[in-house]
């Protein structure tokens, strides 16, 4: 079977949200409270949690055993929301997030996925060379280090935690959060200490 048209995909989603509704499994208000809660959520939220987690053991402790309820803690109403997983970069050790089926992504702490999140070339590609797909996000790593191609589904997501950079010594939580992006957070790119902070 070909893939749908895209000009298809609006009335299809009306179509699945209608047989929903009437199925009593989803009410106009939860919907609109899932939109909410996804508008206002950011990479702000990951960020926060992954510049935590480079400062305080025990909270990376709590993250890397369940996502979800760190992410309660920070505040994220994770209720009716699949779970959150967080994987743990180490030196031998990279993750890359996918959804090789659609586009499940964490928006509870992330927001909305990117749209190349949802493209047929990052999913099939990611998974065929996935160090190739990351060498065009410009992050080249060294031949020793094992890249985990990790599916984000339905039922579990994931983000990453990415290991701190050199020259971040002393910093705060707040200048640590500033550097780790949306790409990081999905392992695309590495947290990068930018040249006039590390020639401060
Ligand atoms: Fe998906």
């Amino acid at each position: 079977m070909s893939a749908p048209a895209r000009s298809d995909s609006p009335a299809r989603l009306e179509a699945l949200i209608g047989a929903l509704k009437a199925k009593s499994i989803l009410t106009e208000e939860e919907l609109a409270a899932r939109q909410a809660q996804t508008d206002r959520a950011s990479p702000e939220i990951g960020a926060r949690m992954v510049a935590r987690a480079w400062l305080d053991p025990e909270w990376r402790r709590r993250l890397l055993s369940d996502g979800s309820a760190a992410a309660e803690a920070m505040g994220v109403s994770m209720a009716g929301a699949p779970p959150l997983g967080v994987l743990e970069d180490t030196p031998q050790r990279h993750h890359l997030v996918v959804c090789t089926l659609c586009s499940c992504y964490p928006r509870a702490v992330l927001g909305y996925p990117p749209h190349w999140y949802k493209s047929f070339g990052f999913r099939a590609r990611s998974v065929r060379d996935p160090r190739g797909v990351l060498a065009e996000w410009g992050t080249v790593l060294p031949e020793g280090v094992d890249i985990r191609v990790v599916d984000s589904t339905a039922d579990y997501r994931w983000m990453v935690l990415p290991l701190r950079p050199d020259g971040t010594e002393g910093w705060s939580e707040d200048q640590l959060a500033a550097i780790v992006t949306r790409d990081a957070l999905v392992g695309v790119a590495l947290p990068k200490v930018p040249p006039a902070a590390a020639a401060a």
